[in-house]
Protein backbone atom coordinates (compact mmCIF):
# COMPACT_ATOMS: atom_id res chain seq x y z
CA UNK A 1 0.00 0.00 0.00
CA UNK A 2 3.13 2.43 0.11
CA UNK A 3 2.19 5.57 2.27
CA UNK A 4 0.62 5.01 5.60
CA UNK A 5 -2.71 6.37 5.19
CA UNK A 6 -5.60 6.69 8.06
CA UNK A 7 -8.54 4.35 8.21
CA UNK A 8 -11.93 6.32 6.07
CA UNK A 9 -14.04 6.03 9.15
CA UNK A 10 -11.81 6.49 12.38
CA UNK A 11 -8.14 7.96 13.56
CA UNK A 12 -6.36 4.95 13.59
CA UNK A 13 -3.23 3.71 11.11
CA UNK A 14 -5.31 1.51 8.01
CA UNK A 15 -3.88 -2.24 7.95
CA UNK A 16 -6.22 -3.23 5.30
CA UNK A 17 -6.82 -1.66 1.91
CA UNK A 18 -9.79 -2.33 -0.12
CA UNK A 19 -8.85 -1.57 -3.81
CA UNK A 20 -11.81 -2.37 -5.54
CA UNK A 21 -13.47 0.37 -3.43
CA UNK A 22 -10.21 2.88 -2.63
CA UNK A 23 -10.79 2.33 0.79
CA UNK A 24 -8.19 2.52 3.48
CA UNK A 25 -9.45 0.83 6.64
CA UNK A 26 -8.36 -0.49 10.42
CA UNK A 27 -8.97 -3.75 11.56
CA UNK A 28 -12.11 -3.39 12.89
CA UNK A 29 -13.81 -1.28 10.23
CA UNK A 30 -12.57 -3.97 7.79
CA UNK A 31 -14.26 -6.45 9.96
CA UNK A 32 -17.70 -4.20 10.13
CA UNK A 33 -17.15 -3.60 6.12
CA UNK A 34 -17.34 -7.26 5.36
CA UNK A 35 -20.11 -8.01 7.23
CA UNK A 36 -22.48 -5.34 6.28
CA UNK A 37 -21.67 -5.99 2.33
CA UNK A 38 -22.56 -9.63 2.90
CA UNK A 39 -25.83 -7.99 4.43
CA UNK A 40 -26.55 -5.77 1.19
CA UNK A 41 -25.78 -9.23 -1.10
CA UNK A 42 -28.77 -10.66 1.10
CA UNK A 43 -31.09 -8.34 1.23
CA UNK A 44 -30.65 -7.21 -2.52
CA UNK A 45 -31.19 -10.62 -3.63
CA UNK A 46 -33.79 -11.51 -0.90
CA UNK A 47 -31.80 -15.18 0.45
CA UNK A 48 -32.96 -15.12 3.77
CA UNK A 49 -36.44 -13.77 5.44
CA UNK A 50 -37.10 -13.09 8.99
CA UNK A 51 -37.51 -16.37 10.95
CA UNK A 52 -36.00 -18.66 7.71
CA UNK A 53 -34.11 -21.49 9.29
CA UNK A 54 -30.56 -21.83 7.59
CA UNK A 55 -28.49 -24.73 7.46
CA UNK A 56 -24.73 -23.65 6.67
CA UNK A 57 -22.52 -25.91 5.00
CA UNK A 58 -18.89 -26.01 6.39
CA UNK A 59 -16.18 -27.55 4.88
CA UNK A 60 -13.31 -26.71 7.15
CA UNK A 61 -11.92 -24.22 4.38
CA UNK A 62 -11.80 -20.56 4.61
CA UNK A 63 -14.81 -19.57 2.83
CA UNK A 64 -17.61 -21.39 4.39
CA UNK A 65 -16.29 -21.02 8.01
CA UNK A 66 -15.91 -17.11 6.97
CA UNK A 67 -19.22 -17.62 6.12
CA UNK A 68 -20.32 -18.94 9.20
CA UNK A 69 -19.03 -16.19 11.23
CA UNK A 70 -20.68 -13.89 9.32
CA UNK A 71 -24.08 -15.44 9.57
CA UNK A 72 -23.63 -16.03 12.86
CA UNK A 73 -22.82 -12.57 13.31
CA UNK A 74 -25.96 -11.41 11.02
CA UNK A 75 -28.58 -13.98 12.51
CA UNK A 76 -29.17 -11.76 15.89
CA UNK A 77 -30.04 -8.91 13.69
CA UNK A 78 -31.29 -9.75 10.78
CA UNK A 79 -33.73 -11.98 12.69
CA UNK A 80 -33.18 -15.27 11.30
CA UNK A 81 -31.41 -18.75 12.89
CA UNK A 82 -28.69 -20.82 11.77
CA UNK A 83 -27.28 -24.36 12.15
CA UNK A 84 -23.97 -25.99 10.63
CA UNK A 85 -23.45 -29.19 8.68
CA UNK A 86 -20.36 -31.12 7.93
CA UNK A 87 -20.87 -34.19 5.46
CA UNK A 88 -17.90 -36.69 5.83
CA UNK A 89 -17.48 -37.16 2.33
CA UNK A 90 -14.65 -40.12 3.27
CA UNK A 91 -11.62 -38.60 1.84
CA UNK A 92 -8.65 -40.56 3.25
CA UNK A 93 -5.98 -38.91 1.33
CA UNK A 94 -4.43 -36.32 3.91
CA UNK A 95 -7.04 -37.47 6.26
CA UNK A 96 -9.09 -34.89 4.73
CA UNK A 97 -12.33 -35.58 5.43
CA UNK A 98 -11.89 -36.34 9.08
CA UNK A 99 -9.71 -33.28 9.84
CA UNK A 100 -12.49 -31.33 7.61
CA UNK A 101 -15.49 -32.61 10.20
CA UNK A 102 -12.75 -31.90 13.18
CA UNK A 103 -12.26 -28.01 12.47
CA UNK A 104 -15.53 -27.24 11.17
CA UNK A 105 -16.79 -29.03 14.91
CA UNK A 106 -14.61 -26.95 16.61
CA UNK A 107 -15.42 -23.63 14.60
CA UNK A 108 -18.87 -24.03 15.65
CA UNK A 109 -19.14 -24.49 19.09
CA UNK A 110 -17.00 -21.33 19.65
CA UNK A 111 -19.37 -19.75 17.79
CA UNK A 112 -21.86 -21.56 20.03
CA UNK A 113 -23.93 -22.34 16.53
CA UNK A 114 -25.41 -26.07 16.24
CA UNK A 115 -23.73 -28.28 14.63
CA UNK A 116 -24.09 -31.14 12.66
CA UNK A 117 -21.67 -33.87 11.08
CA UNK A 118 -23.32 -36.33 8.17
CA UNK A 119 -21.69 -39.40 6.93
CA UNK A 120 -22.15 -40.16 3.33
CA UNK A 121 -20.97 -43.62 4.14
CA UNK A 122 -23.78 -44.19 6.62
CA UNK A 123 -26.56 -42.55 4.84
CA UNK A 124 -25.75 -43.59 1.33
CA UNK A 125 -23.48 -46.89 1.27
CA UNK A 126 -20.67 -45.82 -0.81
CA UNK A 127 -18.79 -42.72 0.21
CA UNK A 128 -16.15 -40.33 -2.51
CA UNK A 129 -13.39 -42.48 -2.86
CA UNK A 130 -15.47 -45.34 -3.39
CA UNK A 131 -17.38 -43.67 -6.43
CA UNK A 132 -13.86 -42.32 -7.93
CA UNK A 133 -12.89 -45.78 -8.04
CA UNK A 134 -15.71 -47.17 -9.50
CA UNK A 135 -17.09 -44.67 -11.74
CA UNK A 136 -14.78 -42.93 -14.84
CA UNK A 137 -15.57 -39.34 -14.26
CA UNK A 138 -13.58 -36.27 -12.49
CA UNK A 139 -13.51 -36.57 -8.88
CA UNK A 140 -14.37 -32.93 -8.35
CA UNK A 141 -17.79 -33.49 -10.66
CA UNK A 142 -18.52 -36.51 -8.61
CA UNK A 143 -17.80 -34.36 -5.56
CA UNK A 144 -19.66 -31.38 -6.41
CA UNK A 145 -22.94 -33.66 -7.40
CA UNK A 146 -22.71 -35.69 -3.81
CA UNK A 147 -21.94 -32.42 -1.36
CA UNK A 148 -25.24 -30.76 -3.36
CA UNK A 149 -27.44 -33.76 -3.15
CA UNK A 150 -26.41 -35.07 0.53
CA UNK A 151 -26.76 -31.30 1.50
CA UNK A 152 -30.13 -30.59 0.03
CA UNK A 153 -31.15 -34.12 1.33
CA UNK A 154 -30.41 -32.97 5.23
CA UNK A 155 -31.85 -29.40 4.77
CA UNK A 156 -35.17 -30.85 3.55
CA UNK A 157 -34.97 -33.76 6.08
CA UNK A 158 -34.25 -30.81 9.05
CA UNK A 159 -36.76 -28.94 7.28
CA UNK A 160 -34.72 -26.05 6.65
CA UNK A 161 -35.78 -23.27 4.66
CA UNK A 162 -32.71 -21.94 2.94
CA UNK A 163 -29.02 -24.25 2.44
CA UNK A 164 -26.17 -21.63 2.27
CA UNK A 165 -23.15 -22.41 0.84
CA UNK A 166 -19.75 -20.67 0.79
CA UNK A 167 -19.29 -19.87 -3.24
CA UNK A 168 -17.48 -16.61 -3.76
CA UNK A 169 -17.33 -14.33 -6.14
CA UNK A 170 -14.11 -15.84 -7.82
CA UNK A 171 -16.26 -19.44 -8.17
CA UNK A 172 -18.86 -17.02 -9.54
CA UNK A 173 -16.51 -15.72 -12.35
CA UNK A 174 -14.67 -18.34 -12.44
CA UNK A 175 -18.30 -20.60 -13.49
CA UNK A 176 -19.32 -17.68 -16.33
CA UNK A 177 -15.97 -18.35 -17.98
CA UNK A 178 -16.25 -21.61 -18.06
CA UNK A 179 -19.12 -22.10 -19.45
CA UNK A 180 -18.63 -19.59 -21.92
CA UNK A 181 -15.32 -21.76 -22.68
CA UNK A 182 -17.37 -24.94 -22.84
CA UNK A 183 -20.95 -24.00 -24.12
CA UNK A 184 -22.39 -25.24 -21.03
CA UNK A 185 -25.06 -22.83 -21.36
CA UNK A 186 -28.15 -24.54 -19.34
CA UNK A 187 -26.00 -25.24 -16.46
CA UNK A 188 -24.95 -21.07 -16.53
CA UNK A 189 -28.02 -20.40 -16.61
CA UNK A 190 -29.46 -22.11 -13.56
CA UNK A 191 -26.49 -19.69 -11.91
CA UNK A 192 -28.22 -17.44 -9.38
CA UNK A 193 -27.64 -15.97 -6.15
CA UNK A 194 -30.44 -17.55 -5.04
CA UNK A 195 -31.90 -20.81 -6.27
CA UNK A 196 -35.52 -20.55 -5.61
CA UNK A 197 -36.98 -23.71 -4.03
CA UNK A 198 -37.73 -26.33 -6.66
CA UNK A 199 -40.05 -28.24 -5.24
CA UNK A 200 -42.38 -27.94 -2.55
CA UNK A 201 -40.62 -28.79 0.97
CA UNK A 202 -37.19 -28.52 -0.64
CA UNK A 203 -35.15 -25.73 0.31
CA UNK A 204 -33.93 -23.00 -1.33
CA UNK A 205 -29.92 -22.85 -2.14
CA UNK A 206 -28.30 -19.48 -1.26
CA UNK A 207 -24.88 -18.29 -1.88
CA UNK A 208 -24.53 -14.87 0.57
CA UNK A 209 -20.12 -14.52 -0.70
CA UNK A 210 -21.87 -14.35 -4.18
CA UNK A 211 -20.60 -10.59 -4.37
CA UNK A 212 -17.32 -11.61 -1.93
CA UNK A 213 -14.12 -11.27 -3.36
CA UNK A 214 -11.83 -14.58 -1.65
CA UNK A 215 -9.01 -12.21 -0.96
CA UNK A 216 -11.98 -9.78 1.40
CA UNK A 217 -13.01 -13.63 2.82
CA UNK A 218 -9.06 -14.78 3.65
CA UNK A 219 -8.48 -11.45 5.28
CA UNK A 220 -12.32 -11.82 7.29
CA UNK A 221 -11.22 -14.90 8.73
CA UNK A 222 -7.54 -14.41 9.88
CA UNK A 223 -8.66 -11.02 11.35
CA UNK A 224 -11.63 -12.97 12.98
CA UNK A 225 -9.12 -15.59 14.17
CA UNK A 226 -10.82 -18.58 12.51
CA UNK A 227 -8.95 -21.26 12.43
CA UNK A 228 -9.86 -23.01 8.43
CA UNK A 229 -8.08 -25.58 6.65
CA UNK A 230 -5.16 -24.21 4.30
CA UNK A 231 -5.07 -26.68 2.32
CA UNK A 232 -7.01 -28.26 -0.06
CA UNK A 233 -8.65 -31.31 -0.93
CA UNK A 234 -6.32 -34.01 -1.99
CA UNK A 235 -8.25 -34.53 -5.49
CA UNK A 236 -8.38 -30.92 -6.30
CA UNK A 237 -4.89 -30.63 -8.24
CA UNK A 238 -6.54 -33.33 -10.87
CA UNK A 239 -8.84 -30.27 -11.53
CA UNK A 240 -8.44 -28.19 -15.01
CA UNK A 241 -10.20 -25.14 -12.75
CA UNK A 242 -7.00 -23.54 -11.16
CA UNK A 243 -5.48 -21.93 -14.73
CA UNK A 244 -9.32 -20.25 -15.03
CA UNK A 245 -8.49 -19.48 -10.98
CA UNK A 246 -5.26 -17.93 -11.55
CA UNK A 247 -5.92 -16.01 -14.51
CA UNK A 248 -9.17 -14.50 -13.00
CA UNK A 249 -6.94 -13.36 -9.91
CA UNK A 250 -4.45 -11.61 -12.40
CA UNK A 251 -7.09 -9.80 -13.65
CA UNK A 252 -8.65 -8.75 -10.61
CA UNK A 253 -4.61 -7.72 -9.69
CA UNK A 254 -4.40 -5.46 -12.81
CA UNK A 255 -7.85 -3.82 -12.63
CA UNK A 256 -10.01 -4.09 -9.66
CA UNK A 257 -13.55 -4.89 -9.85
CA UNK A 258 -13.17 -7.04 -13.15
CA UNK A 259 -15.15 -10.38 -11.56
CA UNK A 260 -17.41 -8.39 -10.07
CA UNK A 261 -18.57 -6.62 -13.08
CA UNK A 262 -18.14 -9.68 -14.97
CA UNK A 263 -20.19 -11.36 -12.48
CA UNK A 264 -23.28 -8.38 -12.18
CA UNK A 265 -23.48 -8.48 -15.90
CA UNK A 266 -23.58 -11.85 -16.91
CA UNK A 267 -26.98 -11.39 -13.81
CA UNK A 268 -28.73 -8.33 -14.86
CA UNK A 269 -28.22 -8.61 -19.17
CA UNK A 270 -27.27 -12.07 -20.23
CA UNK A 271 -29.30 -14.58 -17.66
CA UNK A 272 -32.51 -13.03 -18.65
CA UNK A 273 -31.58 -13.42 -22.46
CA UNK A 274 -30.14 -16.61 -22.14
CA UNK A 275 -32.87 -18.00 -19.92
CA UNK A 276 -35.52 -16.63 -22.49
CA UNK A 277 -33.88 -18.25 -25.49
CA UNK A 278 -33.51 -21.79 -23.65
CA UNK A 279 -36.77 -21.57 -22.35
CA UNK A 280 -37.95 -24.31 -24.55
CA UNK A 281 -35.00 -26.46 -24.05
CA UNK A 282 -34.66 -26.84 -20.02
CA UNK A 283 -36.46 -29.62 -19.04
CA UNK A 284 -38.96 -28.70 -15.75
CA UNK A 285 -37.58 -30.33 -12.66
CA UNK A 286 -39.87 -33.01 -11.24
CA UNK A 287 -39.61 -35.49 -8.09
CA UNK A 288 -37.26 -37.95 -8.81
CA UNK A 289 -39.16 -41.37 -8.75
CA UNK A 290 -36.80 -42.92 -5.82
CA UNK A 291 -35.60 -40.14 -3.80
CA UNK A 292 -38.18 -37.69 -4.51
CA UNK A 293 -35.65 -34.67 -4.61
CA UNK A 294 -35.57 -32.41 -8.14
CA UNK A 295 -34.51 -34.20 -11.15
CA UNK A 296 -34.54 -33.59 -14.98
CA UNK A 297 -35.57 -37.14 -15.41
CA UNK A 298 -37.07 -40.05 -14.42
CA UNK A 299 -34.35 -40.73 -12.13
CA UNK A 300 -32.51 -37.98 -10.61
CA UNK A 301 -28.43 -37.59 -11.33
CA UNK A 302 -27.32 -38.65 -7.65
CA UNK A 303 -29.71 -42.27 -7.79
CA UNK A 304 -28.43 -43.07 -11.05
CA UNK A 305 -24.98 -42.30 -9.72
CA UNK A 306 -25.21 -44.87 -6.27
CA UNK A 307 -26.87 -47.88 -8.64
CA UNK A 308 -23.35 -47.54 -10.11
CA UNK A 309 -21.18 -47.15 -7.75
CA UNK A 310 -23.29 -50.00 -5.33
CA UNK A 311 -23.64 -51.99 -8.68
CA UNK A 312 -27.67 -52.21 -7.95
CA UNK A 313 -28.45 -50.60 -11.14
ZN1 LIG B 1 -11.25 2.45 11.56
ZN1 LIG C 1 -33.06 -39.50 -6.74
Amino acid sequence: MGARKKCRFCSREASVFVRQANLPLCEEHFISWFERKVERTIRRYDLIRPGDKVLVAVSGGKDSMALLCVLKKLSGCMGFEIEGVTLDLGIKGNSYSARSVETAEKAAEELGVKFHVVSIKDRYGFDLDDAVRKVRRPPCSICGLLKRYALTDVAREMDFDALATGHTLNDMARFVLASFMSGAFSELVRLTPASASELPGVPRRIKPFYESLEEHIRTYADLRGLAYMEDGCPYANTAPTDRLRAFLEEMEARSPGTMHAMVRNYLKYLRPALASYLEDELPPLRPCSRCGLPSSGELCSFCRLRDRVLGTG
